[in-house]
């Protein structure tokens, strides 16, 4: 049984006590975070599409304006940065971030939607959604994408010298992007994909996934 209920999908404010996220068994959500420009959303969309029925997008929120193609309600709500700030005091999201310029959000409705169709609750956010998801209940999987290859200035061999490093990020301190290690946030990833070619990224992406498909098949999320 999900500790959640569908009441719990519409973000009533303040009605009743904040009900946990996230259930102790069953399929972890999945946080993907990365550059942008590093295949995210490329990635995620083929992984929608092809398990429909066991992943859900949580769509977040943001005040840029949308890309030829986007979709409000499906890539992000586009809202004014007035209604955002209203919806934040109100306690409406799990997390928000400034990012070049632009307020972006989590809803709290956005992440029990998914969940009340009994989906695993995938999410793309930035660097500091990925800090503060880890102040809440909702113990995700954390992915981190990056493109090495997408610089073009990269030699083979200091190719192969940044993906050890990002092995060794990955085990013992925040990854390449970051900066230097605090010693106060180890491990933030539990794993870091290279996107140089889009179908072995997807099969990573998958591989490191196939945990939580099995729980969800398992335990009727599809
Ligand atoms: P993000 O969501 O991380 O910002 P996108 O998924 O929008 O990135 O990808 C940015 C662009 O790079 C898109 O045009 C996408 O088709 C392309 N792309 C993604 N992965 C690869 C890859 N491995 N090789 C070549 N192009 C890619
Ligand atoms: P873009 O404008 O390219 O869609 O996204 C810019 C950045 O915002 C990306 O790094 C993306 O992961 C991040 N982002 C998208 N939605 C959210 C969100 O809800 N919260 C946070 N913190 N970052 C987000």
């Amino acid at each position: 049984m999900p500790l959640w209920t569908l009441q719990d999908a519409w973000g009533q404010r303040g009605e009743q006590p904040d009900t946990p996220l996230q259930g102790m068994s069953g399929p972890r959500p999945v946080v993907l975070s990365g550059p942008s420009g590093a295949g995210k959303s490329t990635l995620l969309k083929r992984l929608l599409q092809e398990h429909s029925s066991i992943f859900g997008f949580s769509v977040s929120h943001t005040t840029r304006d949308p890309r030829p193609g986007e979709e409000n309600g499906k890539d992000y709500y586009f809202v004014t940065r007035e209604v955002m700030q209203r919806d934040i005091a109100a306690g409406d999201f799990i997390e928000h971030a400034e990012f070049s310029g632009n307020l972006y959000g989590t809803s709290k409705a956005a992440v029990r939607a998914v969940q009340a169709m009994n989906r695993i609750c995938v999410l793309d956010v930035d660097l500091q959604g990925v800090r503060n998801i880890k102040k809440t209940d909702l113990r995700p999987v954390y992915i981190f994408e990056q493109r090495l290859r997408q610089r073009n200035t990269e030699t083979e061999e200091s190719l192969a010298k940044r993906l050890a490093a990002a092995r060794a990020d990955m085990e013992s301190k925040p990854p390449l992007t970051l900066p230097p290690p605090s010693g106060e946030e180890p491990g933030l990833f539990d794993l870091i994909i290279v996107n140089d070619s889009l179908d072995k990224a997807y099969w990573a992406l998958k591989e490191a996934l196939s945990e939580e498909i099995k729980k969800a098949q398992a335990t009727g999320h599809s």
